[in-house]
């Protein structure tokens, strides 16, 4: 998969990239993944990628023209863009469901906004969708950019190795007849911290206790703390 990020503020995805299972991943040749900076493509001698509202008002807008040509310019070369994904508050929220549909795409862009945002033609005349990490604003689009490819990132096959596996994870469908639970609880060594023990059926060594323990574990977590899941299953 390749992901291109379109941001004035290229370095900022190094170290989330740039370390620990993304980066092997890009060695391994699993994951493209490119940070542009979208000023390279502003075509005045001040490098202007923003501007004034029309109409006034506070902040500064970005412009239609390099991100247009940014755009147009990765999209010379193959494969095809499959998304060209705008970060906005107010696009279509992110969940696992999401990230598993853009998992299965070969070639995606990112437009990470700064300021009051983009100018609305980038929205409805080059975006293909619009995504939301939230219901709240942060100053920029670099951390949702980084939240969503990281998402994407570890489901796409071959990113996590066996011992990473997503299969079990909250929200992976991971219940008995396709239910999307909350992963059960997990314990490591001691199995007596100061007192507080570890379940003795984790210690028996039954699968098929354990099985149904930790399936019970993960209804009950999902009824207590996120009973919406369960309806959406029903
Ligand atoms: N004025 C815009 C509005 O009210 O919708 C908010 C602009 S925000 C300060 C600057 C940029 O940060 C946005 O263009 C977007 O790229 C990014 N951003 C902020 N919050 C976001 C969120 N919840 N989800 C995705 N992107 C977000």
């Amino acid at each position: 998969m390749w992901i291109d990020l379109l941001t004035l503020f290229p370095e900022m995805f190094s170290g989330v990239f740039g370390n620990s299972i993304l980066k092997r991943a890009q060695d391994n040749g699993l994951l493209r993944i490119e940070a542009t900076n979208i000023r390279d493509f502003a075509r005045d001698k001040h490098r202007s990628v923003d501007d004034k509202p029309y109409g006034g008002g506070v902040g500064m807008v970005m412009m239609c023209q390099p991100f247009f040509d940014a755009v147009e310019s990765l999209q010379q070369q193959k494969p095809e863009v499959d998304e060209i994904i705008l970060l906005t508050p107010q696009g279509q929220k992110f969940d696992q469901q999401l990230a598993e549909r853009l998992a299965r795409k070969q070639r995606l862009i990112l437009m990470a906004g700064h300021y009051e945002g983009f100018d609305e033609r980038i929205r409805t005349n080059l975006a293909t969708m619009e995504i939301s990490i939230g219901d709240y604003v942060l100053t920029g689009g670099e951390i949702p950019a980084m939240i969503v490819v990281d998402t994407i990132a570890r489901l796409v096959p071959g990113v996590l190795g066996s011992a990473e596996s997503h299969l079990e994870e909250s929200f992976g469908e991971n219940g008995e007849n396709g239910e999307n639970l909350l992963e059960y609880p997990q314990y490591t060594r001691p199995s007596d911290f100061r007192g507080m023990e570890v379940p003795e059926v984790l210690l028996s060594g039954n699968h098929e206790r354990i099985r149904k323990w930790r399936l019970d574990q993960a209804r009950e977590r999902t009824r207590q703390r996120r009973p919406d899941l369960l309806n959406e299953t029903e």
